[in-house]
């Protein structure tokens, strides 16, 4: 199974972002799940492919022409794939993955997974999304997207849907046992 990770080209403030980021990519790799990610060695991006690796798992790599040296292609890892544009890299990381889990990071993770994410909704895939909820980084994020169904902006079948925790263990069960929901228009 291939997982892609999304998570910041940072480290955030707190080491426990990436001690969580190391803990997990151990816990990958003892379970055989290779690693699918924007194929830099910045920040927690650069904590998953490199302690990957160093467990001996597979690390792909997708990352933009003109990205390469401005957020430093990882040149160590299994296989980069070298791409024209920011949405082609997400392209190929959708195809590349069997599910996806987002760590703490940016702008460039929430849009990473909130593609995924609505992908789900109409039906562009039934890959499961999850997010590793390190030190309750997310929390704040889940409540909003609460308040968009309470608004009647999402409906609720796209947001039980969503696989968070902060404990890997559960993280994985959860994944293998996924179900996905119909999409919109699905009967
Ligand atoms: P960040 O979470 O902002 O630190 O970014 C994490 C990764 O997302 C980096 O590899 C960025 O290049 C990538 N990224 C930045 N902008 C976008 C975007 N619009 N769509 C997808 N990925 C992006």
């Amino acid at each position: 199974m291939n997982i892609a990770i999304y998570c910041g080209s940072s480290f955030g403030n707190n080491p426990i972002y990436e001690e969580g980021t190391k803990k997990l990519a151990k816990q990958l790799a003892e379970k055989n799940f290779n690693i699918v990610y924007g194929g830099s060695i910045q920040g927690l991006m650069g904590t998953i492919s490199n302690e990957s690796l160093k467990h001996g798992n597979k690390v792909y790599g997708v990352i933009t022409y003109d990205l390469v040296d401005k957020e430093i292609e990882n040149k160590n890892i299994t296989q980069i794939y070298k791409v024209n544009t920011i949405n082609e890299r997400k392209e190929k990381m959708e195809e590349l993955a069997d599910a996806f889990i987002a760590l703490p990071g940016g702008y460039g993770t929430l849009e990473e997974m909130t593609e995924v994410l609505s992908s789900t909704q109409i039906g562009y895939h039934k890959k499961p999304c999850a997010f590793y909820n390190l030190n309750g980084y997310y929390d704040k994020f889940i409540d909003f997207l609460k308040n968009c169904v309470k608004e009647g902006f999402i409906s609720s079948t796209y947001v039980d849907m969503l696989i968070i925790s902060d404990d890997i263990e559960d993280l994985v069960e959860q994944i293998s046992n996924y179900k996905a929901p119909k999409n919109k228009w699905e009967k």
